[in-house]
């Protein structure tokens, strides 16, 4: 069910979950009853209240929602919460989850970050909303996403986006121009001080997590963040 799972701290925990976990998403032309079957399950395992583990509206923005318990579904690419369950679903985005610590305890959020939404600051945004909530020491996970060995892309693009994420331009394992958005990722973090926990593999490489460019009918798998017991 998990790619990569572990706890950060006492009562916090991170996560990414595989193709095993089946796919998590409601946009993709899937049976809404399995998705929510599948939710359900998911939240049973990592002691999530059913229904506690919030999925966004993902757009490919900026937008980030505060989270509390019963807050509707937002039209959003990065939720924060002071401990309320946070899932961002992907297949080649990255998802990015992140944590750091208030006085009034843990800060999580959970990135959907693709290549618009990385190069218009979707990640600053959600650090910046992290510390409207008093977060620091925040740190990052950023999950498994296409690399830049397999991501090409127009020389324009790759331009376009290097011109205001410069780590991101790279040159694909075939020799055209293409976009590492996982470096730049790294990158925007590191600049603002967050120390990147872990790294996940390319996900066009690794057959058991989904990838929508090498299969355009796949589903979703989820980063998630999430305070228990
Ligand atoms: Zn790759």
């Amino acid at each position: 069910m998990f790619h990569w799972r572990a706890q950060i701290r006492p009562g916090v925990s991170v996560a990414f979950t595989d193709a095993n976990a089946g796919n998590l998403a409601l946009h993709v032309g899937d049976d809404p009853g399995e998705v929510g079957r599948r939710r359900g399950e998911l939240e049973r395992t990592i002691g999530a209240t059913p229904q506690g583990l919030r999925f966004m509206n993902q757009v490919h923005g900026t937008a980030v929602a505060v989270m509390d318990v019963g807050s509707p579904v937002p039209e959003a690419d990065a939720m924060v919460s002071r401990g309320v369950p946070l899932a961002v679903m992907v297949a080649d985005c990255i998802p990015v989850v992140l944590a750091g610590e208030s006085p009034d305890g843990p800060v999580l959020a959970a990135v959907h970050a693709g290549r618009p939404g990385l190069a218009a600051g979707v990640i600053p945004a959600a650090l910046g909303s992290m510390a409207d909530l008093g977060a620091a020491g925040i740190r990052a996970w950023v999950g498994p996403s296409i690399c830049g060995k397999c991501y090409e892309v127009p020389a324009g693009l790759q331009d376009e986006v290097a011109a205001v994420v410069p780590a991101t331009r790279t040159t694909t394992s075939w020799g055209t121009p293409g976009l590492d958005l996982p470096a730049g990722a790294r990158s925007q973090l590191e600049q603002a001080g967050v120390s990147v926990e872990y790294s996940g593999p390319c996900t066009l490489e690794t057959p058991s997590l989904f990838s929508y460019r090498r299969n355009k009918d796949t589903g979703r798998f989820a980063g998630l963040v999430w305070c228990h017991d």
